[in-house]
This record gives C-alpha cells, sequence and structure tokens, in this order.
C-alpha cells in the first residue's frame, strides 16, 4: 500500500514584510518569480517519496503564495498532479486579501486549489496600519466575495488578537464580522512579539502597548464563545471549524502523519525522519542534480517519537488516545506517562475520558507548562 502524504510548498515572497512578521518571507524580491516556481517544480519532479505516496492534502503557505502570478502558482500544482492525488483532495492556498481579485481566484480554482486560507487578521484599518498589513478590511469582505463567485467553498480566516491598541470591543467586532461572512473555518492566534522583528525592537523599547494577560486570556475565551455561537467548534487550541471542515493538512502536523515540504525553509517529516530545506533564496535557485538542500536531517529516536504523540496531539481537543498511542509505539501511554497525566490530573490541567487524555480549558491557558513536562 503507498504511504498517505501531504505535501506543503513554501513561497517565501511577500509585498511588503509586517512588523511583526518572522516568518521566512521576504519582500521585494518579485524578479525572482519565475525562478522559483522552476525550482520548486525542479524539487517536485526530483521528489523520491511523491513516486510511492498517495497524496491527500497539499498546502501552499507563506510568505505569500498569491504575490506570485497564479499561472507560476497553478504550474506547480499541476507538477504535484502527475503523481498519485487522492479523489477530494484538501488543496490550500494562503493569501492577502489585498493580493487577490476575482481573475486570480478564478485562475487558482480552475486549477484545482479548493480551499483558501485569507491572512483577514483584523476588521480595524488602524489595527491593520499598525500591524503594517497591505489591505484594508474593505479588502477583506472584497476578497471573500471574489473567493466566493470563484467557488471555493472552504474559506478559512486567519484572525490576531493581544494587538497593540486593540480593545475587547474591536476584538469582538472582528470575530463577528469574520464569522458573519459564514467561514468554514477560523484561525485565531494571539501576537507573539518575537525579536528580531519591528514589533519586538518596539517592544523592547517600552514603545508597544498591548493587551495584559487577563485581558488576552479574556480574548481568547470570547473567541471560543463568539465562534462556537455560529457553529465553528473549537477543535485545537487556535483553530475553529464547522463540522467536517476541520484542516486536513494541519491535522497531520499534530498527529504525525506524513507530509514533504518543497520550497526554502519547507519542513519534512516521512518515514520517522524530519528534515528542513536551506533558507537561502540563492543557493535553492541554483538547484540541480545532485544538489544538497536538505538540512537538520534527523531520525526520530522512539523516545522523541512519543514526546510528539503527547505535545502535539494534546494540542487537539480531542486529545491522545490509549488505543492511538499504543498501536504508534507499541507500547501503553499510562505505563510511560502515567505519572505526569496524574500530576495534570490533579493540577486540573488534564482530563481523561473514553480511552483519551486532554487538555481541560484551564490546561489550554498554560498549554506550553503542560507540554514541557512531557519532556521531561
Ligand atoms: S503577509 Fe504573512 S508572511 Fe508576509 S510578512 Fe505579513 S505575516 Fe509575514
Amino acid at each position: 500500500m503507498m504511504n498517505r502524504t501531504g505535501v506543503y510548498v513554501h513561497i517565501p515572497f511577500c509585498r511588503k514584510k509586517c512588523l511583526y512578521c518572522d516568518f521566512p518571507s521576504q519582500a521585494g524580491r518579485d524578479g525572482h518569480f519565475e525562478a522559483y516556481k522552476d525550482a520548486v517544480v525542479y524539487e517536485i519532479d526530483h521528489s523520491a517519496e511523491l513516486p510511492v505516496s498517495e497524496i491527500d492534502t497539499v498546502f501552499f503557505g507563506g510568505g505569500t503564495p498569491t504575490v506570485m502570478p497564479p499561472i507560476f502558482l497553478a504550474e506547480i500544482l499541476e507538477h504535484i498532479f502527475q503523481y498519485a492525488v487522492a479523489p477530494g483532495a484538501e488543496i490550500t492556498v494562503e493569501a492577502n486579501p489585498g493580493s487577490v481579485d476575482r481573475e486570480s481566484l478564478r485562475v487558482l480554482r480552475k486549477a484545482g486549489f479548493n480551499r483558501l486560507s485569507l491572512g483577514a487578521q483584523a476588521w480595524q484599518d488602524h489595527l491593520l496600519r499598525r500591524m503594517g498589513r497591505i489591505h484594508s478590511a474593505d479588502d477583506i469582505a472584497r476578497a471573500y466575495e471574489a473567493a466566493a463567485a470563484a467557488d471555493f467553498d472552504n474559506i478559512n480566516l486567519d484572525l490576531m488578537f493581544s494587538l497593540p491598541g486593540q480593545s475587547m470591543e474591536e476584538w469582538i467586532e472582528t470575530l463577528r464580522m469574520a464569522a458573519s461572512l459564514n467561514p468554514a473555518h477560523i484561525s485565531a492566534y494571539s501576537l507573539t512579539v518575537e525579536e528580531g522583528t519591528v514589533f519586538g525592537r518596539l517592544f523592547g523599547e517600552g514603545g508597544l502597548q498591548r493587551p495584559d494577560e487577563d485581558e488576552d486570556r479574556l480574548m481568547y475565551y470570547a473567541a471560543s464563545d463568539i465562534l462556537g455561537a455560529y457553529g465553528l467548534y473549537h477543535y485545537e487550541i487556535s483553530n475553529y471549524a464547522l463540522k467536517g471542515r476541520e484542516c486536513r493538512h494541519n491535522i497531520k502536523y499534530w498527529k504525525r502523519a506524513p507530509y514533504i515540504g518543497f520550497g526554502t525553509d519547507s519542513h519534512s517529516f516521512y518515514d520517522n525522519t524530519r528534515w528542513r530545506n536551506i533558507h537561502s533564496l540563492e543557493k535553492y535557485l541554483c538547484i540541480a542534480e545532485g544538489s544538497d538542500i536538505r538540512e537538520e536531517i534527523n531520525r526520530v529516536t522512539k523516545k522523541e517519537a512519543m514526546e510528539e504523540t503527547m505535545f502535539l496531539g494534546l494540542r487537539l481537543n480531542e486529545g491522545v488516545s490509549e488505543e492511538g498511542f499504543r498501536r504508534a509505539h507499541g507500547v501503553g501511554l499510562f505505563e510511560i506517562y502515567g505519572g505526569v497525566i496524574q500530576k495534570m490530573r490533579n493540577s486540573g490541567l488534564m482530563e481523561q475520558a473514553e480511552g483519551r487524555v486532554f487538555l481541560t480549558a484551564k490546561g489550554r491557558d498554560v498549554s506550553n507548562y503542560v507540554f514541557i513536562e512531557f519532556l521531561i
């Protein structure tokens, strides 16, 4: 039987760098789009893994894939289609509301993309400007309408909270505006201020006022309450979906299913081995027979594999099943982690029911603390 795998394609370009962003993406490299497309196609055509796999999810992320001409994205997808792609595969492209229109979305839909992930972030222009985003609140509604007109019926909206200058009222308005568009999925992340970004520098200088920790938590609870009222159930720490519209590609990450990454900085997990592609765009563009573009190649040990099952699986509200753990690792969940699980249960951070262990609402608030417990 062929291995079922996901495919990730990294597009490392954006029109402008957002002030909080530390993702591997660059602005002002438009002159490299075609060469990059050719290099990704070369890597896909020479994949050792794809010919022996059945692909059931594809995800074009970035960066902002849609700053590239849609025909380039279509061409890359066409090269993925030369392999076995399962009927009904989920095929996602990320987009910025300011980088798509009806025509470009029509080309992408026709090429085979069937899920669109729009980086909406907030519904207030002053917040979008503050973040350095290229779009306005009107652009979000326009992009959403254009996507629906182009026949995308599986749309995700990415939102962010705990933004500098953001009030609770504005966050609630953002949630309501987003949910009232009837998307199949919403991701809602609390802003992390990363070193090396403009926000990181401003924060260090005391020039960035953000909601405090208590308000951050209230914003988090508001997301679950409001989105739940629109039928978007909370299935992962930061993700909400209509039943059956959970992001199948991301679930692979949380369930340790295989995926192969293409393009600079992409990550892969296949045959119990993890690796990352090189960061250098210049080197990647020179890809050729025998090029060494994979770095940090690590065979996952049995101990690491069990730890991953816990700290990735517990991100999902359904948690980790005892049976799945035994199937994956040949040993009982409680034999390995009985002590930690008991400690977390005593603190009210985890619960156990119907053969599964999972985080409680309190546990989700301090999930990083819980995850670290499973690394000891
Ligand atoms: S659009 Fe996304 S990837 Fe690009 S700079 Fe902004 S946050 Fe980063």
